[in-house]
């Protein structure tokens, strides 16, 4: 009798006989004297029940969804079964809900906790083969199976079935490793059946170990609640699993696993076609590659970061979310683990968050984000959650929000939780909309706003309301934008001079009323042209018949001028608008005189993507910057959008390599290098600073800027970073 020690994976499609044929392989293993273990891996969990004389095992998942972790035991879920063959069921959840791939790998993770097979020498394992997804593929993974069968009829289906399991083993092997001990046929007596095993096992290099007769002993077995080799009636049925047995434990030999493409297996099987060897690439084929060098002229036309140096974005159900907590009288449930919730949160409240530390204060409960979460965890994920995600609408619903917003995640969309049926949980004045972010499946950060724009839009925006005068609507203003709220304050403020009121911020800081209002307003206000925003202007034109104000969120003085300008023209008040525009005009001269001192005269470098800047350039002029060189990286080879003053755009250079940055540094001799790469030119110049990435809207964006211009340059002067020295003191000692 043989020693060693194995485990073996019976796969086959469901219905064509592995269960009854794994448990006569158990069974004649352990007439051989070898210690058996069976673990069933279909979640119909009726492997065992012939080794077990009729009795069905409770199953490892049902136990450990009602079992206390610290409370388990494993004879509990060990039964003991023909010859003292050990037997288990996995088991899996309720048709329709969860994953039963995630149960499997939880059933195993607890085996493996509970080190289930010290006690034996063989372990066989009888899977379903229709499925290979990843949790199904756990026994064919190499901590696992050391050899796979594969359990097949002729019919096609079956030998598709067997195909998928070889492409399962060949993504975890390769060609490195040999672990397929081949084909167990069991005869169905269909025509043509022999054939097309021969064929597929000739294809696939695999032998074939057994042919399982067709017998009405293996009803008889069955009826009997027993095995055949239990039955033990002396025969070609009996002899198969003997056979088996002792290929088993005896020199298995192994083989490599060589699925077929679709068309192959169909041409083969069904049509006796032989399978094609594929050729190795030709010497001829490698040199007409290199002549044509298309590849080469495509990667120089579009350069590419190494992927460690891509920015990171987040998935859709981050964007989804970080859109929705805008709703400031609505509840966000995120239907997923933890930790999504928390780096979400992490994400929403960063700026907040920032911005009190530094001044040695927490985040106060009562300004974080209206944002719960369902917390899914391995339990759920086995056996589904939405149960759990219905309390937590139930739940939200009793403290009466303006609506509640529910976002589901990877997790939530893989186990298949019907997210959309929380809907049906919706109320007169309370809407539950759910947005079926699902994560990264669904898209990245900003497919998830746009999903959330649309949902909330959709559900709550009422068509064709009365008119209101002399009110607008703020669209577009979520993202990344530190400066939000500051220049949702500018701009409320600079239009409430002239009467006019905003009336809904979508989707920034709206009750679910106020975006049920929002087709009320005559006027719509983009915050900015990104390529999202226009799609949302397009859709609201679309859909709500919005109009849109020809001026986006103006930046710096003279787009802000004109943009009050053209907005009392519209609304009827331009007497209004002369009396605004001269208070701010004064303010803004007396800051211009302010500054003067400290910047006239002073030689500036501008290193800048290919994005606006003549707002900072007309203010820095007017206080008597010299702007000795603008040099623009343009990646994405556009048309040059830095500036639209004939007399600038001589000065502007198109940036080819960091060298030309160098050069002009070194004769220009600049007091300022102004770019948002300070890295490169660490040794190159005195002082750099960056262009801000999101600027403040109003007649002021540019002085904010030279403000800092002028810190930097006057504490040069001094020779020493003593303002610095008593910020630091006064933040952070
Ligand atoms: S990608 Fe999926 S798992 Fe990751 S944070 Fe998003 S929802 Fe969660």
């Amino acid at each position: 009798m043989s020693e060693k020690k194995l485990e073996i994976a019976v796969y086959g499609k469901g219905g064509i006989g592995k269960s009854t044929i794994c448990a006569d392989l158990s069974a004649a293993l352990a007439e051989r004297g070898r210690k058996v273990l069976q673990i069933g891996c279909d979640p119909k969990h009726d492997s065992t029940r012939l080794l077990m004389g009729g009795k069905m095992l409770p199953t490892v998942l049902e136990y450990l969804r009602d079992t206390p972790a610290e409370e388990t035991k494993l004879s509990e879920v060990l039964g003991k079964g023909y010859m003292g063959i050990g037997c288990i069921e996995a088991g899996g959840p309720k048709p329709g809900i969860g994953c039963a791939g995630r149960g499997i790998i939880s059933a195993f993770e607890y085996l493996d906790r509970k080190r289930v097979k010290e006690n034996y020498d063989i372990i066989t394992y009888d899977v379903l083969g229709d499925v290979v997804c990843g949790g199904f593929a756990v026994p064919i993974r190499r901590e696992y199976a050391d050899a796979i069968f594969l359990v097949t009829s002729g019919e096609f289906m079956a030998l598709y079935a067997a195909n998928n399991i070889l492409r399962g083993v060949r993504n975890f092997d390769g060609s490195l490793h040999k672990r397929v001990a081949g084909i167990i046929f069991n005869r169905r007596m269909v025509a043509g059946e022999e054939e097309r095993v021969q064929r597929f096992a000739e294809a696939v290099k695999l032998p074939i170990c057994a042919v399982v007769p067709r017998s009405d002993l293996f009803a008889r077995a069955e009826e009997e609640k027993r095995t055949v080799m239990e039955l033990n009636i002396p025969g070609e049925e009996r002899k198969v699993f003997e056979d088996l047995a002792a290929l088993v434990d005896g020199d298995l030999p192994l083989y490599e696993a060589l699925p077929l493409e679709d068309e192959e297996l169909e041409a083969i099987v069904l049509e006796g076609e032989k399978r094609k060897e594929k050729q190795p690439l030709s010497l001829d084929a490698l040199k007409s590659c290199e002549e044509c060098g298309l590849c080469e002229e495509q990667e120089a036309e579009s350069p590419k970061l190494p992927s460690s140096r891509l920015p990171l974005y987040g998935c859709a159900f981050n964007g989804a979310a970080t859109a929705a907590v805008h709703l400031t009288d609505g509840i966000v449930i995120a239907h997923s683990p933890k930790s999504c919730s928390f780096y979400t949160w992490q994400n929403i409240s960063a700026p907040g968050r920032r911005n009190l530390f530094s001044r040695g204060i927490l985040m106060p409960s009562a300004i974080s984000p209206n944002f719960e979460t369902t917390q899914i965890n391995d339990h759920d994920v086995v056996f589904g959650a939405i149960d759990k995600l219905r309390s937590a609408v139930k739940e939200a619903m009793d403290k009466r929000p303006g609506a509640v917003v529910v976002i589901s995640s990877c997790v939530s969309g893989i186990i298949g939780d019907d997210v959309l049926s929380a809907e049906d949980m919706s109320t007169d004045d309370i809407p539950v909309i759910v947005i079926p972010a699902d994560g990264d499946i669904s898209g990245d950060y900003m497919h998830g706003i746009e999903m959330c724009q649309r949902k909330i839009g959709e559900r709550l925006i009422q068509k064709g309301l009365p008119k209101k005068a002399m009110t607008v609507n703020l669209i577009g203003e979520v993202g990344v934008n530190n400066n939000k709220d500051i220049n949702y304050e500018t701009i409320k403020r600079l239009l409430g001079d002239m009467g006019i009121s905003i009336s809904c911020r979508f989707l920034g800081d709206a009750t679910a009323d106020e975006i049920r209002g929002l087709t009320a307003a005559p006027l719509n206000i983009l915050a900015s042209e990104s390529p999202d925003n226009m799609k949302l202007k397009a859709w609201l034109e679309e859909e709500y018949g919005c109009d849109f104000f020809s001026h986006c969120l103006p930046v710096g003085y003279s787009a802000t001028e004109e943009f009050l300008s053209d907005i009392a023209e519209y609304f009827g008040c331009s007497e209004k608008v002369e009396a605004v525009l001269e208070a701010e005009r004064e303010k803004f001269f007396s800051e211009i005189e302010r500054l003067k001192p400290l910047l006239e005269g002073k030689k500036v470098v501008i290193n800048t993507i290919n994005a606006d800047v003549d707002w900072l350039l007309d203010t820095a002029e007017k206080a008597g910057v010299d702007f000795a060189w603008i040099g623009v990286l343009n990646y994405l080879r556009q048309e040059l959008r830095v500036t639209s003053d004939p007399a600038r755009k001589e000065k502007i250079h198109e940036i080819k390599s960091r060298d030309e940055v160098f050069k002009a540094i070194e004769e220009m001799k600049p007091d300022l290098v102004i770019t948002n790469y300070t890295e490169t030119l660490k040794d190159k110049a005195f002082i750099t600073d960056s262009l801000p990435m999101t600027q403040k809207v109003g007649f002021n964006s540019g002085i904010d800027v030279l403000d800092r211009w002028a810190l930097l340059l006057e504490n040069r002067r001094e020779g020493e970073w003593t303002n610095d020295r008593v910020y630091f003191e006064k933040y952070f000692s």
